[in-house]
């Protein structure tokens, strides 16, 4: 291609995308989802929450599931004072194998996940692991959609977890599948610092 042709092209490109970004002048609090069996979504919502504490944001942050190792993140976050979180207490639904107590546990951290999505002082919300709590049943899915429909206009909440409903697809404003390709835990490589945790 002559240099000519090149430069015509590129213009063409970057008109259509200038006009595209001229188009999307819409604010507005958005929802996140990130599903799909891939690694990759809890710590992608942490570089959401590394982005906003960039600009002294306040978060929220509810992790439901949470693992029985504590994570880097977990100590980085309790030194943030922009930071508020609630961790489920109790660890995977298979090793504790006790429906009701999982149950009450999950109520109680949907309880401070409430607060922060009524709370217009918080400007990102992350749900670690909601998915989950619908697929179980620990949580109604319609208050889950109720309390997020009626946030703050301007608040953003981060959804991980795998397989999501549709009802939470449909709710959200972009959704993400993380597809697994390859994951070193089946090549017997056991959970990194830094990687993993
Ligand atoms: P991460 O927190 O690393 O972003 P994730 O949130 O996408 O992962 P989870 O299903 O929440 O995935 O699992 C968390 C832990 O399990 C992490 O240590 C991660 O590396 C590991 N993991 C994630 N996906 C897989 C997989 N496909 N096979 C084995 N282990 C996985
Ligand atoms: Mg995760």
């Amino acid at each position: 291609m002559s240099d000519d042709k090149y430069k015509q092209r590129m213009q063409r490109k970057k008109d259509h995308i200038d006009a595209r970004i001229e188009q999307a002048n819409i604010d507005k609090g958005i929802i996140v989802l990130l599903t799909g069996n891939g690694k990759g979504k809890s710590s992608s919502s942490l570089g959401m929450v590394c982005r906003a504490l960039g600009y002294d944001m306040k978060i929220g942050i509810a992790k439901f599931l949470k693992g029985v190792q504590d994570t880097g993140e977990d100590a980085f976050l309790a030194k943030q004072p922009n930071v508020q979180t609630a961790f489920m207490k109790t660890g995977f639904t298979w090793d504790t194998q006790d429906k009701e107590y999982d149950t009450a546990m999950a109520i109680e951290t949907w309880q401070k996940a409430q607060d922060y999505l009524e709370d217009e002082s918080i400007d990102l919300v992350v749900l670690d692991e909601l998915t989950y709590m619908i697929s179980y049943k620990y949580l109604d899915e319609q208050m889950i959609l109720d309390t997020l429909n009626n946030r703050p206009k301007y608040q953003h909440v981060v959804i991980t977890g795998r397989a999501a409903s549709q009802s939470l697809i449909d709710i959200a404003d972009t959704v993400s599948e993380i597809k697994d390709i390859k994951h070193a835990f089946r090549a017997d490589i056991r959970a990194q610092k830094g990687i993993d945790l």
